[in-house]
């Protein structure tokens, strides 16, 4: 299939200031040269703890934060650099759905004009068109149409994620980035919501990026997962084989922890020892080494690459140096 969005050694740094002068003191290395692709009708998971920069590189790929190095090619296009009305353009194919619905909703807007916000910004539609079109996005959303008319406070937080999933479908985008969708909204509408974007994603051809913190959400979603620790990919894999067999210490205590379901099944949970280090002086070499129980001389040294160990399955692990 073909490639739609490809990231080629990606960094996002955020510099600090300190002192008296305000001067440049260091960098927080949020995203720190990360590379992978999603193929269109793909659904790429990545997954990691909070401040790994799973959302940094999401924000960052739909280039509403700079890069400070590397490539994003977006349907054989590289838009790195891309600015202005070129940037604007590019801007209807890949939307964002965020984590805190009611955050990204202005709570002033009638429903129908939040919905119908970016129809209006990006095409010269008229009302009535916009009308008809809105009622049919709040249809496929599983909203009734008298929403329209409503504001977003009159709705539940699952119902409102709809609404903001709504509005990032209004410009057919290809790709859409979806951080966290639903992790802020209670277990019982999580898994309506997920459907939901499955269905979505069948019915208009969509991409998804889809940012998580752990493993049991993207589950059910991803046909490929990447996990990310401190700013770095530390492997990549389709669902079936990271599940079946992690390769990085790191993802096998991700896996580990991921409850089951069946209590005959006994499980072995690998509990990680010590916190995430800071992304403004990461550890040299490999960033896990400092809690990785099989870290060796060279894991302190070397940065380990990410590569291919097994088709399509590819770590950053000194474990698989051969
Ligand atoms: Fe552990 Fe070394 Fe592999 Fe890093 S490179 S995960 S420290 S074994
Ligand atoms: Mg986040």
């Amino acid at each position: 299939k073909d490639v739609l969005l490809e990231v080629q050694h990606l960094k996002t740094y955020y510099p600090i200031h300190g002192g008296f002068f305000r001067k440049k003191i260091g960098d927080v290395k949020a995203v720190d040269g990360i590379s992978f692709a999603i193929r269109k009708g793909e659904t790429l998971g990545l997954v990691g703890e909070s401040g790994c920069g799973k959302s940094t590189a999401g924000r960052t790929i739909l280039r509403l934060l700079e890069p400070t190095s590397g490539k994003i090619i977006f349907d054989g296009k590289d838009i790195t650099e891309v600015k202005g009305t070129s940037l604007r353009k590019i801007r209807q194919d890949f939307q964002m759905v965020f984590q805190d619905p009611y955050a990204s909703l202005n709570p002033m807007q009638m429903v129908g004009d939040v919905i119908s916000e970016p129809i209006r910004n990006f095409t010269g539609k008229s009302t009535n068109q916009l009308k008809s079109e809105v009622m049919n996005l709040l249809t496929k959303v599983g909203l009734p149409e008298d929403a329209y008319y409503k504001y977003p406070h009159e709705f539940s937080g699952g119902q409102r994620q709809r609404i903001g999933i709504a509005r990032a479908l209004a410009l057919r985008p290809k790709l859409i980035i979806a951080d966290e969708p639903v992790s802020a909204l209670d277990v019982s509408v999580q898994s309506q919501v997920l459907n939901l974007l499955k269905e979505l994603q069948q019915e208009f051809d969509l991409t998804f990026l889809f940012i998580a913190h752990d493993l049991s959400v993207v589950k059910h979603m991803s046909d490929r997962i990447g996990v990310m620790y401190l700013g770095g990919l530390v492997e990549i894999a389709d669902k079936k084989s990271l599940y079946a067999e992690p390769l990085h210490p790191y993802t096998q205590a991700l896996v580990s922890a991921i409850p089951e379901p069946d209590p005959r099944k006994k499980k072995q949970r690998i509990i990680l020892q010590g916190d995430v280090p800071s992304p403004i002086d990461p550890p040299k070499g490999c960033a896990f080494h400092p809690r990785c129980i099989h870290a060796m001389a060279e894991c302190a040294q070397t940065k380990p690459a990410l590569k291919e160990v097994r088709p399509g399955h590819q770590v950053a692990c000194h474990l698989y140096n051969s």
